[in-house]
């Protein structure tokens, strides 16, 4: 028995690391990723880019029904990774998107963030990411004590329960935030069809991203509790399931005609 509680308790510190490095790991990832290259004047958005995102953005204005002058905030990042993102006042993307797509391309990757802010996706999975925070929180400022404690007390037992209860908790938590936030990027994917009209530049955006190699240069390796979180509770459907669902929309919406 007593084994069994050592080993419980060593499996329980194990992966208490992992998920230490993910919630380490994210924070820096999200901030090199949005400015890789941008010590290169090169990178840097020219006029003539914030003209191209503008005109598309008022494109899917008019089609959201928001009218021609209507405008979310836009932002243009000097970062070469393809990236965009919406805040719910704000729409972003990189330097290195913009060049790897198509006009309807960039306007489908853009419905797909206007539609996330359009349908307020930030604030509706605000809960489960504050519940995350506050739980762990919680866990955190009680295992500072409880876990150096038990380890002192030599209680393996009390020890690998707290560790296990603490990674399950997150588990859940991120399982829930996980299933939410596939569910916004579906209806993203919907919504981008809807504003455009064209599933198939959709996924042909999306295949120019599975195509993509990592650049050589990138700044941070993600370590080894970040990609095994990030596997288990992803925060987007599989690639190439989401271009499977847009070039089936593509097909049915020809078929119809
Ligand atoms: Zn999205």
């Amino acid at each position: 028995m007593a084994t069994f509680r050592t080993l419980a308790m060593a499996l329980g510190m194990l992966i208490a690391v992992l998920v230490g490095q993910n919630v380490i790991g994210t924070f820096i990832s999200s901030s090199q990723t949005m400015s890789l290259g941008h010590e290169d004047p090169a990178n840097k958005p020219t006029q003539a880019d914030y003209d191209r995102l503008d005109r598309i953005i008022g494109e899917l204005a008019v089609a959201a029904g928001k009218g021609d002058s209507w405008r979310p905030r836009m932002v243009i990042k000097p970062s070469i990774l393809p990236q965009a993102y919406a805040t719910n006042s704000e729409v972003g993307v990189t330097i290195g998107l913009m060049r790897m797509c198509n006009d309807a391309e960039l306007a489908f990757v853009m419905g797909h963030e206007m539609t996330h802010m359009l349908e307020d996706h930030m604030v509706k999975s605000i809960f489960p990411r504050l519940l995350v925070l506050l739980l762990s929180f919680m866990l955190v400022v009680t295992g500072i004590v409880a876990i150096p404690l038990a380890f002192w007390r030599e209680n393996h037992g009390k020890m690998a329960l707290y560790l296990w209860l603490v990674i399950g908790v997150l588990a859940l938590s991120s399982f829930a935030d996980s299933q939410i936030s596939q569910a916004n990027e579906r209806a993203a994917d919907r919504g981008a069809i809807l504003l455009t009209g064209n599933a198939t530049a959709g996924a042909d955006a999306l295949q120019k991203l599975k195509d993509m190699k990592r650049p050589k240069d990138m700044p941070y390796t993600p370590m080894l509790g970040q990609v095994i979180w990030n596997r288990a509770f992803p925060s987007h459907p599989p690639l190439s399931a989401r271009i499977d669902a847009l070039r089936a929309e593509a097909n049915s919406i020809r078929s119809v005609r």
